[in-house]
């Protein structure tokens, strides 16, 4: 780590955050980044020199406790201490990434139409034009050349670099699986199957197509170029989504293929961060289909794996109401498999959705409070529990209400859903 003073800049190349993502109620940084302070804001780089936060320094909004962080999809998420305790008990996190599109306003307010995020961004052009009429020549030439960079990196130039992304892995990740919050939605996407098993009705994120599984020639040519993309900041990375919306129907022999080439490929052992993490979705007959050689395998990655299955319901007037060709009798043998898979292997979490709407029939959440709380015996701290939002939610205060008193009776740990694309 190397610190510099330019002006009344303060400069720091590679600095080091911590190496394990944690569960903390003040900000904390991750891995190795750049940093440049001005007297009003901290804007943090990854070691591509493209910018990765903004934090203000100031009193008042963005301010110690709250900052701004851009994904790889280029897409800006504000993360919110919400009131430490109330986001810890609706999220399972102390900060809240409120997005920059329109699906996660269920606890948190819009902040991105507030005039201090356009301050906040402002600053950062402001920024990269005074970088830019620098005389770089005059200063050491690993300071100017991440000046020279930070200069260069604007939005422009990040939209292109997302388009690459997209390119290289197919089109955009829709949703990450809700367990992403562990590693702060930090996860390399590598794609080992498109569409899904139902096509449901009432669902926002699906592709529209069938259950279709990518040749391993293209999982091997997205790793490789996934290497390539990231490039610098590939050392920031430990953690891979495998999807798209059922991974787990992919099968035994293409997860394991796919989870072990990105392991090397990726270069995860070389990470700075430790724990690596492996996040995938499955659904109802992609739980059921899998076998023990399945799970097995899985727990013997070099991964800890999340597996999060869309049980969405266990009424059968919801399922109707959703379009989803599902039974109560079904959901509750794959609720039964994620319990026992939970009980049975280390190193795997098996979670679920069920979804949340002002306009589903009355039996829907009484299911749930049945499968979840009547039908264990005793509170488990595997298999966690996300209740999904659906588009009408009806009042905030009604869902808040309901949802706390849910979390109450279920007899699993139980968080708020929040939709994050990549
Ligand atoms: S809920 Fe899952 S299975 Fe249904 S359409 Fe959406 S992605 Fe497909």
């Amino acid at each position: 780590m190397k610190t510099y003073t330019v002006e009344d800049l303060t400069i720091t190349l590679d600095k080091e955050g911590a190496e394990q993502y944690i569960k903390i109620s003040y900000p904390i940084r991750y891995g190795i980044f750049s940093e440049i302070k001005t007297p009003d804001y901290t804007f943090q780089f990854n070691l591509n020199g493209e910018i990765k936060t903004i934090q203000g320094r100031g009193e008042g909004w963005l301010d110690a406790s709250e900052w701004l962080k851009r994904t790889v999809g280029n897409d800006w998420a504000y993360f919110s201490a919400g009131g430490y305790t109330g986001a810890h008990d609706f999220i399972g996190e102390y900060y809240v990434p409120c997005l920059s599109y329109d699906t996660n306003a269920v606890l948190f307010s819009d902040r991105f139409n507030g005039p201090d995020v356009k301050d906040a961004f402002n600053a950062w052009h402001r920024l990269r034009d005074r970088l830019a009429r620098l005389d770089l020549s005059a200063l050491e030439p690993e300071l100017a050349g991440f000046l020279g960079r930070v200069s260069e990196t604007g939005p422009d130039h990040l939209e292109k670099r997302a388009r690459e992304f997209h390119d290289i892995i197919g089109g955009e990740v829709s949703v990450l699986p809700p367990d992403a919050r562990h590693v702060e939605y930090d996860v390399i996407p590598v794609i080992v199957a498109d569409g899904c098993l139902y096509n449901c009705g009432f669902c926002r994120v699906k592709s529209g197509n069938r259950f279709t599984l990518r040749p391993t020639e293209n999982i091997i040519d997205q790793i490789q170029a996934l290497n390539a993309f990231y490039g610098q900041d590939l050392i920031n990375y430990n953690s891979i989504f495998m999807g798209q919306h059922d991974a787990l129907f992919a099968g035994k022999e293409i997860l394991e293929f796919a989870a072990r080439h990105a392991y090397e490929g990726l270069a995860i052992d070389q990470s700075k961060m430790k724990a690596p993490r492996l996040f995938l979705f499955g659904s109802v007959d992609s739980i059921l289909a899998a076998d023990e050689d399945l799970f097995d395998m899985l727990n013997r990655l070099p991964f800890y794996t999340y597996i999060n299955l869309g049980l969405e319901s266990a009424d059968a007037d919801t399922f109707k109401a959703i379009e989803k060709p599902l039974t109560p009798k079904k959901v509750k043998k794959a609720f039964d498999r994620m319990m026992a898979v939970n009980h049975s292997y280390s190193d795997i979490e098996v979670t679920a959705n069920f979804i949340y709407g002002a306009d589903l029939p009355e039996t829907h959440l009484p299911s749930i409070i049945d499968l979840t709380r009547n039908h264990l015996d005793h509170f488990h701290s595997k298999g966690t529990i996300y209740v999904s939002p659906l588009e009408n939610i009806g009042s905030k205060e009604k869902m808040r209400h309901e949802f706390t008193e849910f979390k109450k009776l279920c007899r699993l740990p139980c968080y708020i859903y929040l939709i994050q694309r990549l």
